[in-house]
């Protein structure tokens, strides 16, 4: 497997590959030479992220859910399942599906890995941790879920997701890599995706009140999309696999009061903070340790939260405007 790892240009399933996290890695993947397959069921991705990328002759576009089994009549060397629904009104608009998307889905992508003998990494997710009792998260600790509670659908997904990509790789079926993504933003996040960074940064752009649910006492790591992307390609292209899941986040623990006191200074626009009632079961805590990513990948976040979120924000001012002048024509 390490052999096709090393060819200069591979071919590459990026499934999710329409979605926020997604449409930038295939942008890098190309970048670097690569041939892409972006394969997305456009639930919450959109064709406006991959617009740019579909006259480029390494690019194809196959629309599919993953929930249906899949055939490739091309070799594939290198699968990055994306595939789910990330924020928590979006997954929890039908709970079933996103717990589908990450057994059934991540099932039908892993025989399909088999089938190619292709590297396989998973995105999963901070939320197997839960409501941690241990702060930072270091990859050995267990975690605390709800697992009877409204956001169970994607945790106990990405959890079942895990077990599934390891009993593979023990199995010597594929050559299986997990990345525990913490929150990650910027650029081409839906206005209406529910996030906490989106939420904020349109509310200020039209000069709604910031919604902070809580206290705001609560904490989150940002970790920006390009940091994220390079942390996952690392991961991919580690020799020999880890075998083991790899944090992949920001370690700067921010307040959600914090954060929105931030964009607050960043645009000059923005209203009042108004406090809303806390989402059930939403963690109180969460910043990830991110010792073993430095160690095997050598790799660390470079963007400081005011940078990212300042180029955040001028994507989504953007973003506003076009939108505006195409309802005018
Ligand atoms: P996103 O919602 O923007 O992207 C997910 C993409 O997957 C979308 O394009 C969506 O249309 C597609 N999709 C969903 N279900 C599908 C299905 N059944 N079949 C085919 N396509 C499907 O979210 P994102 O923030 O880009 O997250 C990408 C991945 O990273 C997800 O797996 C998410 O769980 C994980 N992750 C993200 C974060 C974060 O903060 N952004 C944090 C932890 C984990
Ligand atoms: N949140 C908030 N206002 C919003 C959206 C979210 O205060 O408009 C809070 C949410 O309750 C959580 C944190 O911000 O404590 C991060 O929420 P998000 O949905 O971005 O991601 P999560 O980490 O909860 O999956």
């Amino acid at each position: 497997m390490d052999a096709i790892n090393t060819k200069a240009q591979k071919r590459v399933l990026v499934a999710g590959g329409a979605g926020f996290i997604g449409s930038h890695l295939c942008e890098a993947l190309l970048a670097e030479g690569h041939r892409v397959i972006c394969l997305d069921s456009f639930l919450t991705g959109q064709p406006a992220n991959v617009a740019p990328l579909e006259n480029h002759p390494g690019f194809t576009f196959l629309r599919h859910d993953i929930c249906d089994p899949l055939a490739i009549g091309e070799p594939l060397d290198e699968i990055y399942n994306l595939a789910c629904a990330a924020s928590p009104p979006r997954y929890q608009a039908d709970p079933v599906h996103t717990m589908l998307t990450s057994v059934q889905g991540t099932h039908n992508l892993l025989e399909l890995a088999c089938r190619h003998d292709a590297r396989f990494v998973q995105a999963s997710t901070s939320e197997v941790y839960g409501d941690p009792e241990v702060h930072p998260q270091p990859e050995d600790y267990r975690g605390s879920v709800n697992c009877t509670g409204p956001r169970a659908c994607y945790d106990e997904g990405k959890r079942a997701a895990e077990a599934l990509c390891f009993d593979y790789l023990r199995l010597g079926r594929a050559d299986v890599r997990v990345a525990r993504i913490f929150n990650t933003y910027g650029p081409r996040m839906r206005p209406d995706d529910g996030r906490i960074v989106s939420n904020l940064v349109n509310q200020a752009l039209k000069g709604a009140p910031l919604t902070v649910y809580g206290t705001g006492e609560q904490t989150r790591s940002f970790c920006y999309v390009t940091d994220m992307v390079k942390g996952l390609m690392a991961l991919m292209a580690l020799a020999p696999n880890p075998k083991v899941p790899v944090n992949l986040g920001n370690p700067g623990e921010f307040t959600v009061g914090e954060l929105a006191a931030m964009v607050r200074r960043l645009v000059p626009s923005a209203g009042r903070i108004v406090y809303q009632p806390l989402p059930q079961d939403d963690p109180q805590r969460r910043r990830p340790d991110i010792a073993r990513a430095q160690a095997l990948l050598g790799w660390q976040p470079r963007v400081a939260l005011a940078q990212g979120l300042e180029e955040t924000i001028a994507w989504f001012r953007d973003a506003g405007a076009r939108q505006e002048r195409r309802s005018r024509k």
